[in-house]
Formats: structure tokens, C-alpha cells, sequence
């Protein structure tokens, strides 16, 4: 292997000659103690920044097994290592000068979830530690200025990577306080099927946020209390004792008032399917891992959905046992969202009536009388959620201030009172007892077809080299395509939509045969990232430190709503 001193060399050659012989530093280095590897050389100073990795052996790093013997430990070490090597870094960008991105040094900025990324691996045997990180490398003009990235390599980097990624340098409780954590929320995490519950929310949860564009828990927020009726009680490996509300599989409905903490409380249950970082108020708020938001999402696309469960006999004569359109109503499109959540095997659907479309909700007894059954294509959301539950084991957890229709449905019923959850089954089952019984469809329901057969699309195929460009957190484009994923909520990063990206693109070019189901085809893509990680579906000679792990139920969710999905038309 070569040396670090190799690449002094080579610097001090280039140095002053024109910005494309940096292409000559790509290569793997021994510097010292650990690798440094330059992945990718950038074109020119003002292009995106070369990437870089550093390899640091598992006797240098040093973390004991015990911090990362597990999945859920070890990711949440690699996130902690990740904000440890962002905070060295963040001192030294842009020290070293020059034009455009010259000088630039960053990695992934980790938001409040922990999230499996591939800015940084613990590989399990060795305990081999690898940060993925991006340099601008330095120049005047387009002209070389090898001195300036001799700043970054041998005097920044190597400070970074000690005090980032080695052990003995690191405050040991904290490290271990990740590990603890990490298993305390797993144990919750295990619990909800022990004891029956679609999710755990603990006594002092801080569940609002700062603001609209700040995750941050907010100040002087009132904590979370449990009913005493619904509060469940388990005794954490590390923690100790903990309490809090254990909401039970079924149906269960949260009304209250208007700006009464609902929509805050749901919030925190979508984003419950991830672990949270110490200090975010959530980090003992606990979501079914499959638990999928449901809402409407009008103008989506549907390619070939069985939303016959909901939609039926439409004017216009659409077959809707295999329903396409390009532009879908806010009631068509939450249909097709509970539909595909099911293929992607969801066991909780959450629902705010904020975000739903009314008619698929709900249809009160005044419309019943005079429009009759038989002139509506809908049978809405609340027909039907019992026997999602009943038959198929999908709970729901429904937000619904404004409609008491779902007081005869629900099993379980909190109230949401000035951010206080109170339990009050009893009083509004009494309370419904004198309306009229909600009158269910004739017949049950049956499983929908998810038998999608999807091969390449040639269009995407044929232009060679498909381009994935990433839109924050809205969407995400191959070539000129744009998967719109806004409301794909429980998306927490883009780093996951990056990622998003290069799984359709993997599947374009080597999952969708034709014969395969969509389902098919996924499921054994996720058998491939199970294994291989991230590095299954990217195809360079590196690995990009970009990219975060999606949920397998939105890897359906984005797939779902790519309008170039190549179904085939079945021949019924
Ligand atoms: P709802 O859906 O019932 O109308 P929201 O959940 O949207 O109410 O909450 C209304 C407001 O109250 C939001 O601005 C939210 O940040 C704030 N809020 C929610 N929960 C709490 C709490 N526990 N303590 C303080 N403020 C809260
Ligand atoms: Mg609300």
C-alpha cells in the first residue's frame, strides 16, 4: 500500500499545474495509524467536493463489544461517531483557502433520529471503523494549491480522526449512554408485542417541537403524562423503571379540542419508528416499526392498485381492482396509500383527520339517507377499520376532532385535554349509544391483489447513465423523472431519498424482470440490504457517504409513486 509519504510526493509534484492532475491523488494511503482513501477526485475547484474515507483499524479505535455487538448499538455508535467527527471538522473547513469549494471539509449533518448511514460503518468482527467524508480540494483559480490540501491531510485530518473515532479519547459515559440508551429503546421495542401494544409513549415525553423548521424538543413544553387507566409499566435493562401510555393494538381514536396537542401527539408516534437522540424529549416515545402514516395526496399517481376495498363503481366505468391514473383525488389517493401499505406488510396505520381526505373518512347518516349506497363509489375509511383489524391485525391510531362517528368503532379512546391525554372510552361509547348504528357494507373484505408484475422501464434503461439528483427532502429525480415524495411524512432525511434514488435505479436495472411482482422484487432487495447494506445497491467503485437507510415500507412508498413503474397489463 502506498504511504502518506507517497502522497506528499505527489502533491509537491502537482503542486501549480492545472486543477485535473489532483485526479492523480485517487488511491488508498496508510497515514500512520489509519487509511486514508481518496474516493473521487471533484473535476474542478467549484464542483461538487472530492470524497474522501478514513479507515481506522478496531485495536486503534478500540471500542469494547460490547458498544456494538447488536444492530441497534452499533448503529447508534456509527451516529455518534459521525456527530463527534462533524464537530472536529467543523473547526478546520474552510481554513485552508482558495477558490470555490476550496478548503470545504464535511460530512453528514445527522438529524434527531438515528438513522443506519453510510458516512459511518463499525464493521461487526473487526470493529474496524470507517467515516466517509467530502474535501474541497484547494486551488487558486483552476490552478493546484497542493500546500493548502497538505494543511487539511496531515495537520487537520489526523487531530479529527484521534479525537473523533478513538476511544481512549473520547468521554467514555457518554459513549456508553448512547449504548444504553440504544438498548433501553430496543427492550420497549420488543415489549409492544409482549404486551400488546401498536406504540409506548413515556411519562415526561417531550413530544412539540421548537418550531415548523426546528426538530429541537420545544422549551417549557408540558410533559407527557399517561392515563392511569392506559399506563404500562416496564423495567428498562438500564434505565430502571419506566412508565408511560401504552396504546393497545385495535383501533384507537385521539379527539380533543382544537391546538390541543393531537397532531403533536401523532407526530411523535410517526417518527416513533426511529430511535431519537438523548435530549430530544422523544427518545422513550416507541412506534410499532411498521407503523405507516396514512393521508391524502392529491395528483399522486397510482399504477395498478386494488383499491377496491374503498373504491368501487365509478362513473366513468375505471376498473378499480387494478386502478391506474396519473392524477389521483385526495380520497382515491389515500386509498391507494392504505392499499400499499399493506403490501409492504404495515401493521398501524396512523391517520389525522388534518390530512385526510373527508369523504374517504367518513359519510354521515344525513348524506346516507339521501344519497343512496349505491350512488357512492366510496365506502369510507371507517367501514372498514375494524375488519382491517379483525382480519388482517392492522390497528389504527386515528386523530379526529371534528366527527364522533368513530366513537362506535374504536376500542380505545383518548382525549387530548390542554396537552393532557385523559382516557374517556367509557363516556363517549355512552354517548354514541343514542345515534343511529353505523351500517356496514354488505359483505366483508378481502385481501386486495397485490399480483403487479413490473418490468424495466427501456426509457430509463436505455439512456445509459441514470442520473440521480436528490431534492432535499421533496423528492427525488433519475434523469428527468421526479419521484415526488412531500408526503411520504415518516421520510426523516434526504439522505434516505439519496438512497431512495439508488434503490429504484438497482431495481431498474437488475430487480424488475417482468415476472416478479413488485412486491416480490422489493422483498428480496431488502433481503440484499439486510446483508450488504447500502453498498448493495450502488454500483461505483466507492461508496458515497451520503446515504441513509429507508424504512422497507417507504422503499414501496417511493416506488409506488414513480411514474415510470413498468407494469405489465395482466390479461384478465
Ligand atoms: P391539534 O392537532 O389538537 O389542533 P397541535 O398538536 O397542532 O393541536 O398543537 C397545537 C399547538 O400546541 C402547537 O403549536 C404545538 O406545538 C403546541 N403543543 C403541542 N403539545 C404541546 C405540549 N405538550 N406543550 C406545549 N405546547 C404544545
Ligand atoms: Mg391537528
Amino acid at each position: 500500500m502506498k504511504t502518506s509519504e507517497d502522497l506528499r510526493q505527489l502533491l509537491d509534484r502537482i503542486d501549480h499545474r492545472g486543477y485535473p492532475a489532483y485526479k492523480d491523488t485517487k488511491g488508498v494511503y496508510q497515514f500512520g495509524k489509519y487509511i486514508l482513501s481518496i474516493d473521487h477526485v471533484q473535476g474542478d475547484p467549484f464542483a461538487a467536493p472530492s470524497r474522501l474515507s478514513v479507515r481506522v483499524p478496531g485495536r486503534i479505535a478500540g471500542f469494547t463489544e460490547e458498544l456494538f455487538d447488536k444492530k441497534h448499538k452499533r448503529i447508534a455508535l456509527q451516529d455518534e461517531l459521525i456527530r463527534n467527527f462533524r464537530n472536529q471538522i467543523q473547526q478546520y473547513s474552510f481554513q485552508a483557502k482558495g477558490s470555490g469549494k476550496s478548503g470545504v471539509i464535511s460530512v453528514t449533518r445527522c438529524s434527531q433520529e438515528i438513522l443506519e448511514r453510510t458516512a459511518c460503518e463499525i464493521e461487526t468482527r473487526s470493529g474496524d471503523v470507517t467515516v466517509r467524508f467530502e474535501v474541497g480540494f484547494p486551488a487558486n483559480g483552476r490552478t493546484i494549491n497542493a500546500r493548502e490540501l497538505k494543511k487539511i491531510l496531515y495537520d487537520f485530518l489526523p487531530a479529527c480522526v484521534e479525537k473523533a473515532l478513538y476511544y481512549r479519547r473520547l468521554d467514555k459515559k457518554k459513549v456508553r449512554d448512547v449504548m444504553e440508551l440504544s438498548e433501553d429503546r430496543e427492550f420497549i421495542r420488543s415489549q409492544l408485542e409482549v404486551k400488546g401494544l401498536a406504540a409506548f409513549v413515556a411519562n415526561g415525553s417531550v413530544l412539540p417541537r421548537e418550531s415548523g423548521v426546528s426538530q429541537r424538543p420545544m422549551k417549557g413544553a408540558v410533559p407527557f403524562v399517561s392515563p392511569k387507566s392506559m399506563e404500562v409499566t416496564m423495567e428498562l435493562p438500564y434505565k430502571g423503571t419506566i412508565s408511560g401510555m401504552g396504546i393497545p393494538r385495535g383501533v384507537t381514536l385521539i379527539v380533543g379540542g382544537g391546538y390541543h396537542g393531537k397532531s403533536t401527539l401523532l407526530k411523535a408516534l410517526e417518527t416513533g419508528v426511529y430511535p431519537h437522540i438523548a435530549g430530544d424529549g422523544r427518545e422513550y416515545v416507541v412506534t410499532d416499526d411498521a407503523a405507516m402514516k396514512i393521508r391524502a395526496e392529491d395528483g399522486r399517481s397510482i399504477k395498478h392498485t386494488d383499491i377496491s376495498m374503498f373504491i368501487n363503481d365509478l362513473p366513468n366505468g375505471k376498473d378499480t381492482t387494478a386502478f391506474d391514473t396519473e392524477d389521483a383525488s385526495g380520497s382515491t389517493s389515500q386509498a391507494a396509500n392504505v392499499i400499499e401499505s399493506m403490501e409492504a406488510g404495515t401493521t398501524v396505520f396512523l391517520i389525522d383527520e388534518d390530512t385526510s381526505a373527508t369523504n374517504f373518512m367518513v359519510r354521515d347518516e344525513l348524506m346516507q339517507r339521501v344519497i343512496h349506497r349505491d350512488m357512492e363509489p366510496i365506502t369510507p375509511f371507517i367501514e372498514r377499520v375494524r375488519e382491517l383489524y379483525e382480519k388482517f391485525g392492522i390497528s389504527t391510531i386515528i386523530v379526529a376532532g371534528s366527527s364522533g362517528a368513530y366513537f362506535q368503532v374504536a376500542d380505545t379512546i383518548v382525549q387530548m385535554d390542554r396537552y393532557v391525554p385523559r382516557e374517556i372510552t367509557k363516556l363517549a361509547k355512552d354517548a354514541a349509544m343514542d345515534y343511529p348504528q353505523l351500517k356496514l357494507p354488505e359483505g366483508g373484505i378481502r385481501k386486495p391483489s397485490f399480483d403487479r408484475k413490473i418490468r424495466s422501464n427501456p426509457d430509463i434503461r436505455s439512456k445509459g447513465r441514470v442520473k440521480i439528483k436528490t431534492m432535499g427532502r421533496d423528492g427525488v429525480m433519475l434523469n428527468h423523472e421526479t419521484i415526488d415524495l412531500r408526503y411520504v411524512e415518516q421520510l426523516t432525511d434526504s439522505e434516505q431519498l439519496t438512497a431512495l434514488g439508488n434503490i429504484v435505479k438497482y431495481l431498474e436495472e437488475r430487480g424488475f424482470d417482468g415476472r416478479k411482482t413488485l412486491g416480490e422484487a422489493i422483498e428480496s432487495l431488502c433481503k440484499e440490504l439486510d446483508r450488504k447494506g447500502l453498498g448493495a445497491v450502488c454500483d461505483g467503485s466507492y461508496l458515497p457517504g451520503n446515504l441513509a437507510m429507508p424504512r422497507r415500507q417507504e422503499i414501496y412508498a417511493c416506488l409506488n409513486r414513480y411514474r415510470c413503474l413498468g407494469t405489465v397489463r395482466s390479461r384478465r
